[in-house]
């Protein structure tokens, strides 16, 4: 049987998270109720605005039952503001801005500066282009964070290298931890949904596949 993996649904780029898991053969679905938290192998959290995503968590009643879930060990992958999300500490947040939390990481929010939309950086991934597939994965940074301090329990899986894909300097981003793990839990600074690469969500996939009881 498939694993299915949700996708949480409340805003930002859900259509092109669901392809991508079932293109690395994942059954997917929408998740906005508790009930459909409930019935999911696995979860993505994606891209968008996390404030926004932090406010209609709270009112769509289901940013308790996340925290539960995460907690009884849910797998969930969060990419970007999922990042944010799953972060138990966050550095420029809004006032008031709250996290689901479960990854002893410190994020910083719109880390690679209000100027800088955008930011691409080919990658090596741990756990992606360790394998016999060992191209790296072209990174696409919008309005990112980082990870800015990791807990020991945390695997760090990728940080920006020197350059950018275009030869810029990398600058203060250089060297920056933009992915990693812990337990069950998977994030990525960047989307890999935009580029058509699907070896990222594979990894989830099988890391869901990995943690199911049956
Ligand atoms: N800057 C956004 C935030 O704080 C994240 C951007 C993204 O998910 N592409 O939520």
């Amino acid at each position: 049987m498939p694993a299915t993996i949700g996708v949480l649904a409340l805003q930002g780029d859900v259509r092109e998270h669901q392809k991508a898991l079932e293109a690395a053969g994942a059954r997917s679905v929408a998740v906005r109720r508790q009930a459909e938290l409930e019935s999911v192998d696995g979860l993505v959290l994606p891209g968008g605005e996390s404030t926004t995503i932090d406010k209609l968590l709270r009112i769509f009643e289901l940013h308790e039952p996340l925290r539960d879930a995460v907690a009884s060990g849910l797998p969930v992958y969060g990419s970007c503001a999922g990042m944010i999300l799953l972060a138990d500490r966050l550095v420029g947040g809004i006032t008031g801005q709250q996290t689901v939390g479960g990854m002893d990481v410190t994020v910083r929010r719109n880390a690679f500066g209000r100027q800088v939309d955008s930011f691409e950086a080919d990658l090596d991934v741990a756990g992606v282009t360790d394998g016999p597939d060992d191209d790296a994965v072209r990174a696409v940074f919008i309005r990112a964070p980082w990870i800015e301090e990791a807990g020991p329990g945390v695997e760090v899986l990728a940080r920006i290298p020197d350059r950018a894909t275009d030869g810029t300097a990398a600058g203060a981003a250089a060297g920056r931890i933009v992915a990693a793990r812990s337990g069950r839990l998977l994030a990525t600074a960047f989307h890999p949904e935009v580029t058509g690469d699907g070896r990222v969500h594979a990894l989830f996939v099988r890391l869901v596949h990995g943690s199911r009881r049956s």
